[in-house]
């Protein structure tokens, strides 16, 4: 009863069974399969010819579930219930080579006159499932990788995912700083598994160059992937034969390393090894586990920036209390300059009322000095007219204009006219120290020459060395030098230094006078190897009115002022008069004065 429309639909029901992307198995009421399409042939591995007229369920059925399949059949066809029939089932299905793989399962009753035919539709979820289950991996690593930001914590807890789901062992190293590895984490199901793997770690650790191992994808940063762990593998692996033993033990079937990468350098390494699951690891596993690797890395660079960021806010919370802590001592510092400073302001206040008072005391002071200067000048005045009278008349006297005298009288003459000379000395001394302490004597400074000056002195002086029987010496080496001088007071200075030498030296004594130059100074020295000044009298003799020893000086008195005049008219001059002495030795005044070209 061929028709040409039997043959058409017959052509078409090939063709759909050919192009079908699913499974398409049909089988009759006892199981026995009628149809098996190219689908079928490629997913279950079996060829058509193979399993047609023979039971479906010894061929794409897993052993465990055939029964099951069987009494399922045989219910159906007693009471007409099925439990399957008509629904979309996820079951398991059974490659020729043995292995068991997730289908779905879609079985329907053909409507059709005649005996029952079933058809069921199969499709492989293997990929599907795949696929799944790597995003729930992800999503998992995700989750946890986010969850904190000790990085530690995270790739500890990352086992949870990872243990059984992707691998069996999963473990951690870390590369500490000074570049060694440290295992942070071994995870397997089985705590006394994971103390055996502690055990062999510890006992064994990892030769630093064994050629596939973790040092090593540490220090290359390229991934391992070792498919199949063999007897032979771990034999050359394990050196001894106790960590041999250790490894057997274990059961290790398959291994990935991959390396943690974190701010541009490798950190530290992932290892996922199977063992019971039976698990072999490819390619595609290989780039799950560097996808994994690589969000830890990410988690482990986000923590570091984190414990960077919270390091340098912390840092700066610190630097920010020091300032405010700073800005406080500074404030404290800033109150205590400005008390400081009050008190100061307060000592200037007081400075400056004593500075007043100072002036006002000295303003009275100069003012009385310059009464008693008055005062001694006019008094000088005073005392000179009449002594000038005494003297004067003495004179008469002596030469006899009042008739002639006896010797005894001219005797007395001369006394009057030796005490009137030395009174008259010492009124002109008090006058000349009156009028330099009044600031009115007169500088007549010129270019006067030193050894012209010198020639002078030792006409005064040398008579009275003479009759006190003293040699005297005047070096004189300064021909052609000059000095800036009031000629006059420069010879005063000299006949009052010279006397003096005169004056405190014995008999048969010596005395110098010698000068030399600089380039700008000129300096004149009187010495003497009289009786010497006391070493802290030095600086006194200069003072008005001061003598040393008034026993010493012999008939003719002085007042103590000759060598305070001296001083002050030599620093009238610009110069200056010093003294140094040895008591029983002798003395030197030195006068140094400015030199002229
Ligand atoms: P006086 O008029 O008493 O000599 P001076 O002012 O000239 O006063 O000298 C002051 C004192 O310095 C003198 O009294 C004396 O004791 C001491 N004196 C001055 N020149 C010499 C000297 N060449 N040798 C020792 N003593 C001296």
């Amino acid at each position: 009863m061929s028709t040409e429309s039997e043959r058409r639909l017959s052509a078409l029901y090939t063709a759909m069974l050919a192009v079908a992307i699913d499974c398409i198995v049909m089988i009759d009421e006892t199981g026995k399969v009628l149809e098996f399409n190219p689908a079928a042939e490629r997913t279950f591995g079996y060829r058509r010819e193979e399993v047609l007229g023979k039971p479906m369920v010894d061929f794409i059925v897993p052993p465990d579930l055939r029964d099951a399949h069987r009494a399922g059949l045989a219910h159906y066809l007693e009471t007409g219930e099925a439990r399957v029939l008509n629904k979309r089932i996820e079951i398991r299905g059974c490659r020729s080579n043995g292995d068991v793989f997730p289908v779905e399962l879609t079985i329907l009753r053909v409507e059709q006159p005649g005996p029952t035919i079933f058809a069921a539709y199969l499709r492989d979820l293997t990929e599907q499932k795949r696929l799944e289950s790597v995003q729930q991996l992800l999503l998992g690593a995700s989750d946890i990788l986010a969850a904190s930001l000790d990085y530690e914590e995270t790739l500890r807890n990352l086992s949870h995912v990872v243990v059984p789901a992707f691998a069996d062992w999963y473990a951690v190293d870390m590369v500490d700083a000074r570049g060694a590895l440290r295992r942070l984490e071994v995870s397997h199901r089985d705590p006394e598994k994971v103390s055996a793997a502690v055990e062999l770690a510890e006992r064994f650790p990892e030769e630093p160059n064994q050629p596939g191992g973790v040092n090593h994808v540490v220090r290359t940063g390229e991934p391992v992937l070792i498919p199949d762990i063999s007897e032979a593998l771990l034999a050359s692996a394990a050196i001894e034969d106790a960590r041999l033993k250790l490894l057997q033990h274990l059961g290790l079937r398959s291994a990935m390393i991959v390396p943690l990468r974190a701010q541009g350098r490798v950190v530290g390494a992932i290892t996922l090894v199977t063992a019971e699951s039976a698990r072999r690891y490819a390619e595609r596993d290989l780039d799950l586990a560097q996808d994994l690797a690589q969000r830890a890395g990410e988690a482990i660079e986000k923590a570091m920036l984190f414990a960077e960021v919270s390091e340098s806010r912390e840092r700066l919370e610190q630097q920010a209390t020091e300032l405010q802590y700073q800005a406080a001592e500074l404030e404290e510092s800033a109150a205590e300059l400005q008390t400081t400073v009050e008190e100061l302001r307060a000592a200037n206040e007081a400075l400056r009322t004593e500075k007043a008072q100072a002036e006002e005391s000295r303003q009275q002071a100069d003012e009385a000095n310059r009464a008693k200067s008055d005062f001694l000048a006019s008094m000088s005045h005073e005392l000179r007219t009449p002594l000038n009278a005494i003297m004067g008349y003495s004179q008469l006297l002596d030469v006899g204009v009042h008739g002639p005298l006896e010797e005894l009288q001219h005797e007395d003459l001369r006394r009057i006219d030796r005490s009137a000379q030395h009174l008259l000395g010492l009124i002109n001394d008090i006058l000349n120290f009156a009028k330099i302490e009044a600031g009115r004597l007169e500088f007549h400074l010129e270019r006067v020459a030193v050894a012209s000056v010198l020639s002078r002195v030792e006409e005064l002086i040398a008579p009275q060395a003479l009759a006190k029987k003293l040699t005297y010496r005047f070096v004189n080496e300064c021909s052609n030098v000059f000095v800036c001088a009031d000629e006059e007071k420069l010879i005063q200075i000299f006949v009052n230094l010279a006397s003096n030498a005169v004056r405190y030296t014995k008999e048969g004594g010596r005395i110098t006078i010698e000068c030399r130059a600089t380039e700008d100074r000129v300096i004149t020295e009187v010495c003497d190897t009289g009786v010497g000044i006391p070493r802290d009298k030095l600086a006194a003799v200069f003072e008005p009115f001061v003598q040393v020893d008034r026993g010493y000086a012999g008939q003719r008195q002085g007042t103590g002022l000759g060598l305070a005049i001296s001083r002050d008219l030599a620093r009238g001059m610009g110069g200056d008069l010093t003294v140094r002495s040895e008591v029983g030795k002798g003395s030197v005044f030195s006068l140094e004065l400015k030199r002229e070209p």
